[in-house]
């Protein structure tokens, strides 16, 4: 079967576009739909709880074949909080699985559960919108966080430790009354929370939460469902429904858009995936013996260019962009998804959201494609998806060095760096994108080394004070380069993952807390709370100056220009139309310092090493002397 599913014949027939999928609720009956074409009979199972373990079914409901491979049941009364799941028969094979349109489960995602959604809304829930719909890409400052690493450190003393309801309590703080969390953000500047897998993946057991487990989450079960073990009960599916939609609705009330980490290029488990379950290796791709293909090296691929999981992916995202106001979408892996599908799901989203971002990992990855002719959404197709971003890999080891020898120094370490590509991720353009709204400029994320980390494993015998230099001049040439700024939460605080053995954590996605958690009292350090204000420095620097968010290759090749400097360890350019510079920013990423000359007229000095604001704190003329590891940027004094 995997080879026909891909064929024209096969689509043809079994290609069901209606919006009808899953379990729809009215209080007088439920109508379920399940779209099995390969199967021979199928019925829904009801039962009291979501627990899979307890012996509590209600009835089972034999479903009738109605069109294009699709099964429907009705179901008189109102099913309001009960569970269920699909059973199907597929060469004589009797399965039960979960329904892959679940909008809700009980314990571990095992049984979905049925759910009069508008009971889930918070209250003022149809007057919430995106706090910053309407501003250009290029205004977007994004942080990423996991809603278990935000507060579950003894460091804060927020209350919902780990939970989705943590991440909106304000007026917490250290030990030492230092802001903590929200707070903390929402004083930096930040416009979007980037948060990492929020649906309901299977690396936690929500029935053990008294223990501390701890995962990234890139493991998906149900993509349509909040994850459990961020709410505070999971055994009742209306409790993760009402917390994330509470929590999205804080975020917004606070001024902060949020981003939802999506995971669709693989799932946990391919056999026990409930759509492969009920329709046998449909959604991944097997090659001609029936191997998962596995280029995410997570055990299986999605079959996107499938026209049921084309579909799938599209009516996942916007039931997620439509019911929970999600404000932008990041795309794990997608290099592994076809641009067709990525379009069709942006094109959708965008009917009812036009300010919904997309961003995503465009590497390019061996895959087993089951059609001919369709292109991935890699970095090199960015052509193709023309309102889709992909993440820098090209600022990030231009100033990081490489990503797979943490030992190599970058720019920011010391290192000769080629300076075209310097000037070209500056300038957000790097060789793949086509505009700075497909560049996604980052030097950190929850993958890898920390920045400082990585900073501390490329300069081991640098003092402490050169490493926050090093990090301060990654944050300005980041932070005021054209395209769209995103870090890792707790980079503007010297963020470190250290092992407890001596060594730094590069890869901490099931390490305990103590390695992932943000330590807030990190502030109580006088230095780290510099960085904090260096950050939140230049992001009012950035948001003060409409030259440093061009929206056009047009725009920045008419604003920007590249200053010709007699050293290889230093990049600098002239900001501002016709040639007539209203600022200049000057980067020397080596240990010595450097003497250079100034356009005429007055300079003040908004950037160095330690100190970045909106305001000059001083005026140069003629002449600039510029430290070693050191970033100043100028703007022209009237
Ligand atoms: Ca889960």
């Amino acid at each position: 079967m995997p080879n026909t599913y891909s064929t024209t014949e096969f689509e043809e027939k079994y290609t069901y576009t209606g919006s009808d999928l899953g379990a729809n609720w009215t209080p007088e009956k439920t109508l379920f739909r399940l779209w099995a074409p390969t199967a021979t009979s199928a019925r829904v199972n009801l039962y009291v709880s979501g627990d899979p373990d307890a012996d509590d079914l209600i009835r089972q409901v034999r479903m009738k074949r109605d069109e294009c491979g699709t099964w429907i049941a009705e179901v008189n009364g109102n099913l309001h909080g009960t569970y269920y799941t699909f059973g199907v028969t597929v060469r004589r094979k009797r399965v039960d699985a979960c329904d892959p349109y679940a909008r809700t489960t009980g314990v571990n995602g095992q049984r979905a559960m049925v759910i009069d959604m508008r009971s889930t809304d918070p209250e003022g829930w149809d007057k919430d919108q995106d706090p910053h719909g309407g501003i250009p890409f290029t205004d977007v400052v994004i942080a990423e966080a996991h809603i278990r690493d935000f507060t579950i450190d003894d460091s804060t003393n927020a209350v919902n430790k780990g939970k989705y309801l943590g991440m909106i309590e304000t007026g917490t703080t250290t030990p030492s009354g230092i802001p903590t969390g929200l707070d903390h953000y929402k004083k930096l500047g930040i416009t979007h929370m980037h948060l990492l897998p929020m649906y309901d993946y299977g690396s936690v057991d929500e029935n053990r939460l008294s223990e501390p487990q701890f995962n990234w989450g890139y493991d998906p079960v149900n993509f349509n469902v909040p994850e459990g073990s961020y709410s505070s009960d999971p055994h009742h599916g209306e409790v993760r429904v009402k917390e994330l939609k509470q929590m999205v609705k804080g975020l917004h009330d606070n001024g902060i858009s949020v981003v939802m980490d999506v995971v669709y290029n693989h799932v946990y488990e391919a056999e026990d995936f409930c759509f492969n379950q009920l329709v046998p290796k449909y959604f991944s791709r097997t090659n001609g013996r029936g191997t998962y293909s596995n280029g995410s090296a997570c055990g299986n691929d999605t079959a996107s260019e499938r026209s049921m999981v084309s579909k799938y992916l599209v009516d996942s995202v916007s039931y997620w962009a439509d019911e929970y106001h999600i404000d932008g979408f990041r795309f794990d892996l997608v290099g592994l998804i076809d641009t067709d599908t990525i379009n069709a799901i942006m094109r959708k989203v965008h009917e009812k959201h036009p300010n919904v971002i997309f961003y995503g990992e465009g590497w390019t990855m061996d895959t087993f494609v089951t059609k001919p002719g369709k292109a991935m959404c890699t970095q090199m197709n960015s052509h193709l998806v023309p309102e889709f971003a992909f993440f820098s890999d090209t600022i990030r080891d231009v100033l990081r060095g490489s990503v797979f020898d943490m030992t190599i120094p970058g720019f920011i370490t010391g290192a000769v760096m080629d300076k075209n590509t310097l000037h070209a991720t500056y300038m957000g353009v790097p060789f793949w994108a086509q505009e700075p709204t497909q560049s996604i400029n980052y030097v950190s994320c929850h993958d890898n080394n920390t920045l400082f980390d990585r900073i501390m494993l490329a300069s081991p015998h640098a003092s402490r004070e050169m490493h926050i230099r090093m990090n301060h001049l990654a944050a300005a040439f980041t932070l005021t380069a054209q395209g769209i700024p995103f870090f890792q939460a707790g980079e503007e605080m010297l963020r470190t993952k250290p092992d407890g053995h001596g060594g730094l954590e590069h890869n901490s996605y099931a390490s305990s807390d103590a390695v992932n958690s943000i330590k807030w009292n990190w502030l109580d350090d006088k230095d780290t709370m510099n960085t904090y204000h260096y950050y939140q420095g230049l992001l009012k620097l950035r948001k003060a100056h409409d030259e440093l968010r061009l929206a056009t290759r047009e725009e920045v090749l008419e604003t920007i220009t590249p200053l010709h400097v007699d050293n290889p360890h230093v990049v600098a350019f002239g900001i501002g139309s016709s040639g007539e510079h209203q600022m200049i920013s000057i980067f020397n990423g080596g240990f010595d310092p450097i003497d250079l000359n100034l356009p005429s007229g007055k300079w003040g000095v908004v950037v160095n090493a330690e100190k970045a604001s909106v305001e000059p704190f001083e005026t140069l003329e003629r002449r600039i002397h510029v430290e070693g590891i050191c970033p100043m940027i100028l703007v022209k004094m009237a």
